[in-house]
């Protein structure tokens, strides 16, 4: 063909890491058939869908069924069902927000991914290591990206006071709970990014897949309890890991209607954004996440993330008696430790998976700064999260 194609997809960095992994497991187990093998690299979760939640999800697939009930294209912007049950969440947090700014999606990855629609090749600034989409579909789009480096001197939450240089009309992604690192930002160094923002004309991309995770009051569960992000700050969050929706997608993003970059209001951008490229979710996956969000459905969910986090208090409790530098694990289904004797984090996956058959993720995998670094997920189920455990404690 003479079509030209987007030259900057051959600038995005090769991560191979799945498929990495995938083989070097493969390989082992052929060598080693009887081997029993922990996976302890799962970023999704594993726990079934709450009843509460199936049971609305059926229910609204039997009105599909009938011609009095059947409903054809949603909303565009999400039922008012969903919105308004997403709002309560907000006001339980102690946040009022406006039903209108909330934008009902098929996940967080994809609106993470899609938001660049909107906004034009301003200078990005993004921590490292981190979920890989916001690096991706950034350089997909050609923007140039200034890393901000998590390191054990910062406890992986780097701060605006470290950029070497003021980056005015930037667009800074913030991932707390943090994907790897499970480090999450206090009040007040989020309101450092906030400060930050605001000084700078800066617009911040916030994202809280795991806010369900946060134990601790010191911890925002939503940048919008920080003062002024109201005008510089979108939220972008998921049912995904608080429902364990990874399967049946959903989520939503939040965009104030104070937004502005000059005289450009940037909801009105993402409304037209939404109505051109994308229809809707389906009915039976909202009113599933409308039940997420019922009293019966919260308890439910809190009771799986309770579960997971006794699977990562395990796991913590062996580093800390161990003496091994981490972080995570308390508001975070995601433990990221050190590597143990300077090791890399490839050669230490080798070690782990050969001298004791447990799978993490090799740091690097997220970043530069990841390469000393090794993330165990809290998604296993407890028996193996044990027996993992008892293997690391005669392993390190
Ligand atoms: C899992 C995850 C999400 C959720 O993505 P969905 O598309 O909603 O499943 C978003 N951000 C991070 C950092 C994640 O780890």
């Amino acid at each position: 063909m003479k079509i030209k194609t987007n030259v900057n997809f051959g600038n995005i960095r090769q991560t191979y890491l799945f498929s990495e992994i995938g083989s070097r497991v493969r390989a082992y187990e052929n060598a080693n058939p009887d081997a029993k093998i922990i996976r302890m690299g799962i970023g999704d979760v594993t726990l079934p869908l709450p009843k509460t939640v199936t049971d609305a999800m059926i229910k609204a697939c039997e009105e599909m069924g009938v011609r009095e009930t059947f409903r054809g294209y949603p909303p565009e912007y999400g039922y008012a069902f969903l919105r308004e049950a997403i709002a309560v969440h907000y006001r339980s947090l102690g946040v009022e927000v406006d039903t209108d700014t909330i934008f009902v999606s098929d996940g967080a990855k994809s609106d993470l991914g899609n938001i660049v629609d909107i906004l034009g090749n301003n200078p990005v600034i993004i921590p490292d290591p981190v979920y890989p989409v916001y690096v991706d579909s950034n350089t997909m789009s050609g923007n140039s990206i200034t890393y901000i480096n998590g390191t054990k001197e910062n406890g992986f939450l780097p701060l605006p006071s470290e950029l070497t240089e003021q980056i005015e009309g930037s667009v800074i992604y913030l991932c707390s709970p943090n994907n790897p690192t499970g480090a999450s930002y206090d009040k007040d160094s989020l309101k450092a990014w906030v400060d930050y923002a605001l000084k700078t004309g800066s617009l911040i991309i916030y994202d809280s897949a795991y806010e369900a995770f946060i134990s601790r009051d010191s911890i925002p569960h939503t940048i919008f309890e920080i003062e002024g992000a109201d005008i510089c700050a979108i939220e972008i969050c998921s049912f995904s890991k608080f429902a364990g929706f990874t399967g049946v997608r959903c989520g939503w993003t939040l965009i104030p209607s104070s937004l502005m970059a000059g005289d450009v209001s940037i909801m009105a951008l993402w409304k037209r954004r939404q109505a051109t490229k994308f229809n809707g979710v389906s009915y039976p996956v909202q009113r599933a996440a409308a039940a997420a969000l019922s009293k019966e459905g919260i308890s439910a969910c809190e009771s799986n993330i309770a579960y997971y986090k006794e699977n990562a208090r395990l796991i913590t409790e062996l580093l800390d008696e161990k003496g091994i530098f981490y972080t995570g694990g308390k508001n975070s289904p995601y433990v990221w430790m050190e590597c143990p004797e300077g090791c890399g984090s490839w050669e230490f996956f080798d070690r782990l998976l050969n001298e004791v058959q447990i799978v993490g993720t090799p740091g690097e995998g997220f970043g530069k700064g990841g390469d000393r670094y090794f993330r165990l997920t809290a998604f296993g189920s407890l028996e193996n999260t044990k027996e993992a455990v008892r293997r690391l404690k005669e392993f390190l």
